[in-house]
Formats: structure tokens, C-alpha cells, sequence
């Protein structure tokens, strides 16, 4: 079964190395290239962590990834096998400065084919995603038909609000722009009959599956989180659309194998390589112009 990895995360950082050892690995881009080749990844997509310090426009910069430092705008070196979203650091972006802001990241999807997305941290930046501030983003996206990525339901940290990563926020800004895709991360996690009902009701919304699980996973944890995995299985069905969920892990938070393995047995056989691979092709459509002639 071949895979597409559609969030994960390359960033060279003291938690990422502790949590990578607890699931089995090292944060290292070999490890990485290890775990995809062991897997059959053929391409995965980095949520951009780690800040880039020189702006060019006098806009705020883009976050991107570091983990095979060094990477920024004058050196793309990330591997053949891996692209990017941009993270977006809201919190910092006012109305006045966006649109500098948004040159900043055009710089990006307009230089490097393997930037494939835009991510967007709710629930870590006290933003909504709809904010005035963000419009020349998503202008960006749908001049460059790259999909909007948003945290969304529970956080790592204290530090942000929950309500500014609820998934029915994506709907206002889906609403708003629909040429723009956009993917619920997380499936809003505990949120997930919200995030299906966007879906359903929003055509260019979809959702990913990464950070459903952290760590290995024993055969103790998935029978004292059955019931858990059963409701996770029961609205995944009641949506009944399977071109709208994509595979992701959040690496280097979890077990590669075992984040494989538990997703697949709440896919249906028939639809497992929409699930794996199809979908993030269609969603981050700029992978297609990344892989290899004979993996399309
Ligand atoms: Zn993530």
C-alpha cells in the first residue's frame, strides 16, 4: 500500500526529540527517510514550525521547517520526498501588515513547487481563522490552488483558546471563499461530529487524521479506547464520503507503524487508497508536480 503522509511535522526542536523517543524514533531527517522507505510514504507533507527570520517585504515571515537545516527562502533543500505548508504566525499578522505578509509567502509558492500548502495554528494564535487579517492569505491560496490547513480541537499547550480552534470556524472561512480547499486537521478531536457536519455541508472542506494518536500503541490502550475508536469509526461512516479524509500522522509525535495500522482498520478495504494516497493528491495538488513520473 502506497502512502502520502499529509501532516507531519520536521522541526528541530528539545520536545519533538523527546516524544520521537517515546514513539519508537529519532527526530532526524534519517530516521524520517528510514520510516518512509520501512512504510512505502512515498511523499509526505511538513507543517511549517520553525521561524524564518528575514523578512524581505517587511511582512511577518512564514513558518517553515528546519529539521535538515539549513532551509529558507534562498535554500529550499528539503528531501525530493517531502513538501511543505507555511505556518502562519496570526498572532503576530495585523490588518495593516498583511498584505506584506502575503508577500512574504508568495515568495515561497511562487520559487518552490514543493511548497504545497498554507497552515494555520487556531487555538495556539487567539485568531479566528476568518479574520480580516488572514484575506490576503487566502487570496494567495486560491491564486495558487493550495489548500488552508487548520489546527483545530485539542492543544498541546495552555497557552491559547479552544474557541479560536473550533472546527465549525472553518466553515466561515470555506463559506467565504470556495475555491479555496480546506483541511480540518485532527478532525477537530473531541469535536469530530462538528467537523464531519462542515464537510458535509462545505464542498471544499476536508479532513485530516493526524494527531489521533500519540506514542506506540499497546493492544491495553485500543481496548480501554474501543468505545473512543468505535464513535471515531461511527461518524467517518455516517459522513459516507470518503474523498474526504486524508491520512496523517504527526510525526514525530507517534509510532509510524502503529498510527498505520490503527487508521486503516476504521477504513473501509475498498477506500483505503483514497484514504492513503488519492485524496492528498487532490487536496495538495502540488504533490503531483513533486513525485516521480512513475508513482502518479
Ligand atoms: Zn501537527
Amino acid at each position: 500500500m502506497r502512502i502520502i503522509d499529509a501532516h507531519m511535522h520536521y522541526f528541530d526542536v528539545d520536545g519533538f526529540k523527546m516524544l520521537a523517543q517515546e514513539a519508537g524514533h529519532e527526530n532526524t531527517a534519517a530516521c524520517w527517510q528510514q520510516i518512509c522507505e520501512e512504510n512505502n510514504i512515498v511523499f509526505s507533507v511538513a507543517m511549517g514550525n520553525s521561524y524564518e527570520p528575514n523578512p524581505r517585504f517587511g511582512g511577518v515571515t512564514p513558518r517553515v521547517i528546519n529539521l535538515a537545516a539549513p532551509f529558507n527562502c534562498e535554500h529550499f533543500n528539503q528531501p525530493a520526498n517531502m513538501g511543505y505548508c507555511l505556518g502562519v504566525e496570526s498572532d503576530m499578522m495585523t490588518v495593516q501588515n498583511a498584505e506584506k505578509t502575503a508577500q512574504e509567502f508568495e515568495y515561497y509558492l511562487s520559487h518552490d513547487k514543493h511548497c504545497v500548502g498554507i497552515k494555520f495554528y487556531m487555538g495556539y494564535n487567539n485568531v479566528y481563522l476568518n479574520d480580516p487579517r488572514h484575506q490576503p492569505l487566502f487570496e494567495l491560496a486560491k491564486q495558487y490552488q493550495v489548500p488552508v490547513a487548520m489546527h483545530s480541537g485539542e492543544t498541546a499547550n495552555h497557552h491559547g483558546k479552544l474557541k479560536y480552534a473550533h472546527p465549525l470556524t472553518v466553515d466561515d472561512a470555506a463559506t467565504e471563499h470556495p475555491d479555496v480547499k480546506f483541511v480540518i486537521c485532527h478532525i477537530g478531536n473531541p469535536w469530530i461530529p462538528d467537523a464531519i457536519v462542515t464537510a458535509a455541508k462545505d464542498e471544499n472542506v476536508y479532513i485530516d487524521l493526524s494527531g489521533m494518536l500519540e506514542g506506540k500503541i499497546s493492544d491495553t490502550f485500543l481496548q480501554e479506547q474501543a468505545g473512543y475508536f468505535e464513535y471515531l469509526r461511527m461518524w467517518m461512516q455516517y459522513l459516507n464520503n470518503w474523498e474526504k479524509f486524508l491520512y496523517g500522522s504527526d510525526w514525530p509525535l507517534v509510532n509510524i507503524p502503529d498510527n498505520i495500522r490503527v487508521l486503516k482498520s476504521l477504513v473501509p478495504e475498498k477506500y483505503q487508497d483514497l484514504f492513503f494516497y488519492q485524496n492528498a493528491l487532490q487536496v495538495y495538488s502540488r504533490i503531483k508536480d513533486c513525485l516521480p513520473a512513475a508513482t502518479k
